[in-house]
């Protein structure tokens, strides 16, 4: 039988950590670790905590991956997904097929997001999301025959995705390695992030900087042959970047000027971290073409990404398609999967009985006024953030960025803040930071306390030549 054939079977049970060691490519895995490296085997969670598999606590402060709002073990959450397990798991969401949660929560996401973002195409994820507004963008063009509107504006440092198509828009030349990129149409203007504390320009001259090279850009181009430009409103993976003050605007109203559509990307800005379901509109006064959202949309309970969509769009669309071929074929079979829908229409109901933005805008500018204490540590750089996403950037004190000894130093201020039982996100040479939304301020006390005790661990290893 199988069962007698099936070698591994007989072999002697390997543990969770050695069977992920053996058998697991992760996400963004380290290569030279491949096969030796353990990893922190997380097996449950409650509020903002996590345990591992030998049962020790961790404040999670990375909040998953900047997707765990309402944070771990919500009943109602839970609930939600089982109930309509049970109900019906899953129906085809193609062609004219659809499910309850879907429909109701596009309508809830509709009166949610502003200006006339009333259509919502579901997909799966942040990544199937991104790559579809891009196939809505370039299909608006060319149904009005203008097939040469393809081109597409992104930035350095950007992160729109893992895909082929996403990881060509994002803007980091460290992932790509060895991948090959198909992204011809795809142009990258400067990374637009300003740090006052480290910048010796203003914020005016670096907007004024950034506009006449996104206008120049645009004149090389030609907008005739440019369909989109696509932005997080605050640059997370890249590095917590934040513009300076008015750039979303003027490059929306400079999109506006040449027909270029504006996606909004949202995947980690939105659904409360910076305080608001949307930041474009409440925080940067922008009403794009589109916004991608994901991610804090089902509180990470379950992988769901949807790509809000104007009318105007939408009815160009609709007008424009061929008569004899009025298809729009882009989608997913988990497309709008009925219970990430109904977990998303749970976590959205939370937020607002809990006012989980009001609570944002609350503690937000309290957790990153707490942070940039730590800019006393001569090993930090600079902290910067928004609201409830942040980073500390370290350095040895020589050269400023990603270099290997910056990033050994942050590696160790991560190591010393998992001993201690804190999470942060390890990424180059910063400690990245998205704690999930319902963090109290005793709990961002504890994050600021673990941070500091580690950056002086670090600071003195490095003192003592030991790093
Ligand atoms: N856009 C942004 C801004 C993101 O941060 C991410 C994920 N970190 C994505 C898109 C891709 O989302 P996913 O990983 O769900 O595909």
């Amino acid at each position: 039988s199988h069962r007698e054939t099936n070698t591994s079977a007989a072999a002697p049970a390997q543990t969770a950590s050695q069977a992920d060691a053996r058998h697991v490519l992760h996400p963004w895995a380290d290569l030279s670790g491949l096969g030796e490296q353990t990893s922190l085997i997380i097996s449950q969670a409650k509020g903002v905590r996590v345990r591992d598999s030998a049962g020790k606590t961790y404040l999670d402060a990375i909040g998953g991956m900047w997707c765990m709002t309402l944070g771990y073990g919500r009943e109602e959450l839970a609930e939600a997904m089982a109930d309509q397990a049970r109900r019906m798991a899953y129906y085809t969401p193609f062609g004219d097929l659809s499910s309850e949660p879907a429909a109701r929560l596009a309508e809830r996401l509709s009166q949610l997001a502003p200006g006339d973002l009333n259509r919502v195409h579901f997909t799966t994820c942040g990544s199937t999301a991104v790559e579809s507004a891009i196939r809505i963008a370039h299909y608006h063009f060319a149904a009005q025959g203008k097939p040469a509107k393809r081109h597409v504006l992104s930035r350095i440092n950007a992160y729109h995705g893992g895909t082929y198509l996403t990881q060509s828009l994002s803007g980091k030349d460290a992932d790509r390695t060895l991948f090959q990129y198909e992204a011809d149409f795809v142009h990258h203007l400067s990374s637009p992030g300003h740090d006052p504390d480290r910048s010796n320009v203003s914020a005016a001259e670096k907007l004024q900087t950034l506009l006449e090279e996104m206008e120049t850009e645009i004149l090389r181009i030609g907008a005739d042959n440019i369909a989109c430009f696509i932005a997080e409103p605050i640059l997370a993976s890249g590095g917590v970047l934040t513009p300076p003050e008015g750039y979303q605007k003027a490059t929306f109203e400079m999109c506006r000027k040449h027909d270029i559509l504006y996606i909004s990307d949202e995947v980690v800005t939105g659904f409360g971290r910076l305080g608001h379901f949307f930041a474009s509109e409440a925080r940067f006064g922008i009403q794009p073409d589109m916004i991608i959202t994901a991610k804090g949309l089902t509180s990470g309970y379950q992988p769901l990404g949807a790509v809000m969509i104007s009318d105007r769009i939408t009815d160009a669309l609709a007008k424009a398609a061929p008569k004899d071929k009025p298809v729009f074929s882009n989608g997913f079979t988990y497309s709008g999967h009925p219970v990430a829908c109904a977990v998303a229409l749970a976590n959205i109901e939370i937020m607002e009985q809990e006012d989980i933005c009001g609570h944002v805008r609350d503690v937000g500018p309290y957790f990153i006024e707490r942070l940039r204490e730590l800019r006393d540590n001569p090993i930090v750089y600079t902290v910067r953030g928004d609201h409830l996403m942040a980073c500390v950037e370290c350095w040895t004190g020589q050269d400023a960025g990603p270099n290997a000894a910056n990033m050994a130093l942050a590696q160790k201020v991560d190591a010393y803040c998992q001993d201690a039982g804190l999470l942060v996100r390890p990424y180059e040479n910063l400690c990245i930071m998205s704690p999930p939304l319902i963090i109290d301020r005793t709990d961002i006390d504890r994050i600021v306390a673990t941070l500091s005790d580690a950056l002086a661990k670090a600071q003195a290893d490095l003192a003592a030549g030991n790093i």
